[in-house]
């Protein structure tokens, strides 16, 4: 089981509101999260955004209950009990970490098909935050 480090998580949080990437035009590699040079070739700035499918399989995954919740999820935390935060290989190729949703964390399985939905991540002083969260694609939980 991997450790999702903290700084790994922020750096996803400016892609929160759609799942947008940027394909780099030397080499083709997807980008997501966006930033800087290319992270495959390490030349490139010349990118287009490709819309991601949002589907994708579970890498490894990490439960966090009370006892072990990082910070920035102990808020969230106190509201729903132990989840699930799983790195995500996405269709396309990049790998993410993601919250997931809709399944218990004794269902979840490293090969998982998983895909992304938009859910109320936590509210805080009256805002409500909304984010990606995946959930299991139906075929999984019937087979
Ligand atoms: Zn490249």
């Amino acid at each position: 089981m991997a450790y999702v480090s903290v700084p790994l998580y922020k750096r996803t949080i400016p892609q929160r509101y759609g799942l947008v990437g940027l394909r780099c035009k030397k080499c083709g590699w997807i980008n997501f999260p966006p930033k800087g040079v290319c992270k495959n070739c390490k030349e490139s700035l010349d990118f287009e955004k490709v819309k991601l499918s949002g589907k994708g399989t579970i890498y490894s995954y990490t439960v966090i209950s009370a006892a072990a919740a990082p910070p920035e999820f102990s808020k969230q935390e106190k509201y729903g009990g132990t989840y699930v935060v799983a790195l995500v290989d996405l269709d396309e190729g990049p790998r993410i970490v993601a919250q997931l949703t809709d399944c218990k964390p004794g269902e979840v399985k490293i090969g998982m098909r998983v895909k992304a939905v938009l859910r109320r991540i936590y509210e805080d002083e009256g805002v409500i935050r909304y984010g990606f969260k995946f959930k299991p694609q139906e075929e999984d939980l019937n087979g």
